[in-house]
């Protein structure tokens, strides 16, 4: 099962959350600190790139 890495756009907050693809598809999660489920989804290959800052 895949892991998807997500960001709650109301407290900022990022996690990650194991779900099924077919899941995935159908709804987000909600954010584990606010419960909202105002959440983007966060691309962790997009990170490792623009991590590099120094
Ligand atoms: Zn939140």
């Amino acid at each position: 099962m895949p892991i998807y890495e997500y960001r709650c756009t109301k407290c900022r907050r990022r996690f990650s959350q194991q779900q099924e693809i077919a899941e995935h598809g159908r709804r987000r999660p909600a954010c584990p600190k606010c419960k909202s489920r105002a959440v983007e989804q966060v691309y962790s290959a997009f990170f490792a790139k623009t991590v590099r800052k120094s």
